[in-house]
């Protein structure tokens, strides 16, 4: 796995010294995130990157995950897409039950951080143990907070109004609070399996095993199949630029373990693109990620056709990969996509088939999309960054209203 140092020749070294100055005043201290899953989804892959990361740089960083059973998850499901602004109706019974195996979980875990910081609403609760355990206790969420339910909003904030500090990933997210919220946005990291350069080699042989044909316009879509990615919508886009340009698509993504509506998704799509040899509906194995990697690199152009998005760490991946990217405008995707200059931003079916229409038959205009992407993400959301504002956040925990005196620079 790549260290902190081989990070230099991309983002440059005062980056990395700064990350060591900064660390250096955290040393001793542990950091204990605790979320809902350990593979699928944004949360998972990020904490996969950053623990060892934050370990190197001599922070003790733990990564611990609660459990829960299907009609847990299929409560914070319904949680998750009432904060997407989905009118679901949470029963008291419903809440009864999450907070009891938020219970259960505090009762089994050891909280013994000097940092708690939990990860999305599933184990929210936790912070009941916030008085006994004592640390700071911060709660990050991820997800889209634009327009949530309100009595859903209502509920979660009576917990998290109990933290030190929230966080969120994008301005338009932050909240009423009683406590102090800061904007911490996602982040990739270029050196990772998902992310790294692949030989050409690697990139074809993935395409023969799914069957794809490297010699036509690929169009891809990576996400969990989950309606709020409107996998359904891409197919839509894809039948009407194919009546215009002879191209393929391909929707690849797996389920992650706290999330149980992606086997049902997957053949709502399959259903909708029958018959059709040039769809390739790719469910894919947790740790597949080459294959993605392999896939954003073959794709001509990638879509992001989401209708609630936290961040959208597919949409860095593929302008990492200097990929012309369509992406609807929701969340933190207008964050990272720059309408006509670090790619196109959709709000409907009609727009985006319109945009894919053009960037397939205007190859310069999309490169030049693909390029400028690639810079925005380098300058904004390589994990470098996302490091250093963790770190200051960590920082400010301890330091409330003092001056940090950081003395000079350290790198071995
Ligand atoms: N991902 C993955 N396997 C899949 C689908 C997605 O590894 O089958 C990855 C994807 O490459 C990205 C992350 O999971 O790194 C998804 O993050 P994003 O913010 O796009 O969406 P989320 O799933 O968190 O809503």
């Amino acid at each position: 796995m790549p260290g902190i140092n081989d990070y230099a020749p991309i983002v440059g070294p005062s980056v990395i010294s700064e990350l060591y100055l900064l660390s250096q005043r955290l040393s001793g201290k542990t950091v204990q995130n605790v979320n809902s899953t350990s593979v699928g989804g944004g949360v998972a892959e990020i904490l996969t990157r950053m623990v060892p990361l934050l370990r190197e740089l001599g922070i003790d960083t733990k990564w611990d995950v609660i459990k829960g059973n299907e009609k847990f998850f299929n409560i914070t499901k319904k949680i998750h897409n009432a904060l997407h602004g989905a009118n679901l109706v949470l029963t008291r019974e419903d809440w009864e039950y999450f907070l009891e195996v938020n219970r259960e979980n505090a009762a089994e875990m050891d909280f013994y951080g000097d940092i708690i910081f939990v990860h999305d609403p599933q184990p929210i609760a936790l912070v009941d143990k916030k008085e006994q355990a004592g640390g700071k206790w911060v709660w990050r969420g991820h997800v889209d907070f634009t327009k949530p339910l309100a009595p859903v909003m209502e509920f979660l904030e009576s917990y998290i109004n109990r933290y030190d500090t929230a966080v969120f990933s994008a301005p338009g997210f932050a909240r009423d609070l009683r406590i102090p919220q800061v904007l911490i946005s996602p982040s990739i990291d270029p050196l990772s399996d998902k992310n790294k350069e692949l030989p050409q080699q690697t990139i074809d042989g993935v395409l023969e095993r799914f069957g794809i044909d490297k010699s036509r316009p690929i169009v891809t879509q990576i996400s969990r199949f989950d309606r709020l990615k409107d996998p359904c919508g891409v197919v839509e886009v894809y039948k009407r630029v194919k009546k215009h340009v002879d191209c393929q698509l391909v929707l690849a993504g797996g389920g992650a373990t706290d999330d149980p509506e992606g086997c049902k998704v997957v053949e709502e799509v399959k259903c909708l693109a029958t018959g059709d040899p040039d769809v390739h509906i790719i469910f894919l194995p947790p740790a597949s990620d080459v294959e993605i990697n392999a896939l954003q690199r073959a794709s001509t152009v990638v879509l992001q056709k989401s209708l609630k998005e936290g961040f959208g760490l597919t949409v860095a991946e593929a302008l990492w990969k200097a990929k012309p990217v369509i992406a609807s405008a929701v969340g933190g995707i207008p964050l990272q996509v720059k309408h006509k200059y670090s790619g196109i931003l959709t709000y409907s079916v009609e727009g985006t088939a319109h945009y894919l229409k053009q960037l397939l038959q205007e190859p310069k205009y999309a490169k030049k999309l693909g390029l400028n992407g690639r810079e925005h993400i380098k300058n904004n959301f390589l994990i470098t960054r996302h490091i250093r504002d963790y770190l200051l956040l960590f920082l400010s925990l301890f330091y409330e209203g003092d001056v940090i005196h950081l003395g000079q620079p350290h790198c071995p």
